[in-house]
């Protein structure tokens, strides 16, 4: 892969490609972003079915793999974009088979798969690449809790609101974990501050929905 940063001409100008800092998609990576999204939809209904009716089952899934996971990637996509980075969305086959053959067993699981960047980026854009995920999650995990809140008496709508905010809010959370590939630990070696904040205001709409507050 060639960086834009190393491209240049034969005067030794560097050469800015016309899509620099644009927002766009490849066609393999469209194919990929469907092929999760179905997976996920899938395997989320099959796990939330054992309790609820499978349209409410597969509405919640559908809901939760296109806001809490679509989102959150195109999150990390789009501002790595912004940067001028290469950035493009790759599934993880292993993990999609996983997250299915789990979800028979009742588990919810998922690795889905990332958003793959490369560029010339300092440590503060890549915390802010990295905080653009957890940061979709946190904005519908706490929509979704205040539309629960604002509809308490509206049966399996009010449900609905109650899950897809707590999972989302679940989402950011486990993505802001300060270890090994997850978005936290990156966020965290730019700025330990804006670490503490997100893990607070993810805590508060996800307490809130759980029934602690
Ligand atoms: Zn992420």
């Amino acid at each position: 892969m060639q960086l834009a940063s190393e491209m240049y001409d034969e005067y030794g100008n560097l050469i800015i490609p016309r899509n620099f800092g644009r927002f766009h998609f490849g066609r393999q990576e469209l194919i990929q972003i469907f092929i999760s999204v179905a997976v996920l939809t899938a395997a989320f209904t099959i796990v939330l079915m054992g309790s609820v009716p499978w349209y409410f089952a597969f509405g919640v899934a559908a809901t939760v793999s296109l806001t809490g996971f679509l989102l959150h990637e195109l999150g990390h996509k789009f501002i790595a974009q912004r940067y001028g980075a290469w950035a493009e969305y790759r599934m993880y086959p292993t993990g999609l088979l996983m997250a299915l053959i789990l979800a028979f067993l009742g588990w919810l699981f998922a690795a889905p798969g990332a958003v793959y960047i490369q560029g010339r980026i300092s440590k503060k854009q890549n915390g802010l690449i990295s905080l653009a995920g957890p940061a979709t999650n946190i904005i519908f995990g706490t929509a979704f809790i205040i539309l629960w809140l604002a509809f308490p008496s509206e049966g399996m709508w009010s449900s609905a609101f109650n899950w897809i905010g707590v999972l989302s809010l679940f989402l950011a959370g486990f993505n802001l974990i300060p270890l090994g590939p997850l978005d936290g630990k990156k966020v965290f070696a730019w700025s330990p501050a804006a670490w503490v904040l997100a893990v607070i205001v993810t805590a508060i709409p996800a307490a809130i929905g759980y029934g602690f507050i």
